[in-house]
Parts: C-alpha cells; sequence; structure tokens
C-alpha cells in the first residue's frame, strides 16, 4: 500500500507516519528527514542543501525524485510506503506517478490533513521549545512563514493533481493526536475492504 501524507508543515504527518508504519508494515519516507541525514553526514549533497533547507526554500525536484527512486527499490519499502513532505511540487507529483507506473504500483490515497495556519505557528514554536538548544534550524517563527508561503505556492497545487485522480482524503488535523490516527485509519481500512472486493 502507497499512501500519501499531505498538509502544511507542523501538520503532524511525521507523527502520524510513525503510527502507521507499525500498524500497517508500511515505511515512513521522509524526505525532509533524509535531507537532514544527508546535511549530518556532511556528503557532497548534505553540503550543497544545507542552506536551501534552513532558510525554508525547496530542494531541487531533481534531487529528490532521484532520492526517492533509489529508497524505494530497497527491501524495507516493498510492503509499501507513507510518503511524507514528499511529493511537494506538481513535478515530483507527476514524476512521483511516472516511477510509481514503472514499478508496476500505484497510490492508495492521499490524506489532506487540515490545520488552520495560526494553530501551525503555535505548534512550531512549542516543537522549537521543547527541543531546547537542539532545535532545527528551519523551526522558527520566521522561517515557518516562509515554509508556508512556498507550501501555498508550490506544494497546495498539487491537490487538484491529485483530486482528479480522486484519491484524496480530508482529515481534520485539528483533532487530538488520537482522533486524528482514527480518521486516517478508517479511510485506510475503507480502501482495504473495497480492495478485497474488487
Ligand atoms: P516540515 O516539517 O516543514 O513539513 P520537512 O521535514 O518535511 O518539513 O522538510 C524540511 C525541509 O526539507 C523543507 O523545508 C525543504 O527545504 C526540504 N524538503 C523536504 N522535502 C522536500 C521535497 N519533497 N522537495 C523539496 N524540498 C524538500
Amino acid at each position: 500500500m502507497i499512501i500519501v501524507l499531505f498538509g502544511p508543515p507542523g501538520a503532524g504527518k511525521g507523527t502520524q507516519a510513525k503510527r502507521l508504519e507499525e500498524r500497517y508494515g508500511l515505511k515512513q519516507l521522509s524526505t525532509g528527514d533524509m535531507l537532514r541525514a544527508a546535511v549530518a553526514e556532511g556528503s557532497p549533497l548534505g553540503r550543497e542543501i544545507k542552506d536551501i533547507i534552513d532558510g525554508g526554500h525547496l530542494v531541487s525536484d531533481d534531487i529528490i525524485i532521484r532520492m526517492i527512486d533509489a529508497r524505494m527499490d530497497q527491501a524495507d519499502c516493498q510492503q509499501g510506503v507513507i510518503f511524507d513532505g514528499f511529493p511537494r511540487t506538481v513535478a515530483q507529483a507527476e514524476a512521483l506517478d511516472a516511477m510509481l507506473a514503472r514499478k508496476n504500483k500505484q497510490i492508495a490515497s492521499v490524506l489532506l490533513i487540515n490545520v488552520d495556519e495560526q494553530e501551525l505557528y503555535r505548534r512550531i514554536e512549542r516543537r522549537a521549545a521543547e527541543a531546547a538548544g537542539k532545535a532545527r534550524e528551519d523551526d522558527n517563527a520566521e522561517t515557518l512563514k516562509k515554509r508556508l508561503e512556498i507550501y501555498r505556492g508550490q506544494t497546495a497545487p498539487v491537490l487538484p493533481f491529485y483530486r482528479q485522480k480522486e484519491l484524496i482524503a480530508e482529515i481534520d488535523g485539528m483533532a487530538a493526536l488520537d482522533t486524528v490516527t482514527a480518521q486516517i485509519e478508517a479511510v485506510l481500512e475503507q480502501h482495504q475492504q473495497a480492495k478485497k472486493r474488487a
């Protein structure tokens, strides 16, 4: 099963992805985590992208697509994956489609986690405070503003692409964590039932 978790920064994608991993035997593929790992390693790629990430900008589609393509072929992804933070542009969504077609796979559902902006600022501030000294360099109100602008300008336009394919399920991300998980599970159960009937 291939799932896309979609929503603005701070929507709770990472938290929910971790919960779904265990429950469904899927692998979370967070492009943000993968990129931060490259930066931490100090690899040539990591050095190239550090400033881009810290400034809240997007890493090039080309880099992201190659990274995901290679990762998807590894053994731990064969049961299925949860994309978290990807695709983030229409070009990435189109490349993902072509990649999945090549691998004979398809997206089961795109879960759109809705959270209002005021709440996103509150969450990022809390996340930065809790990380005390070890906060992500892009977790501050100023960079969040930039990340939200980019979300609106470059990432939200991916939604019509999936809406047209009737893949989107809306999730109320303002609800309590367990309630959000329950909403997601309901969508995935429904999907699995429909698949069994087919
Ligand atoms: P958030 O918590 O804002 O959802 P992520 O951890 O997913 O952030 O990503 C952090 C940063 O990594 C982004 O602001 C961006 O610079 C880079 N990044 C992550 N995923 C992508 C992607 N799919 N395309 C381009 N850049 C990305």
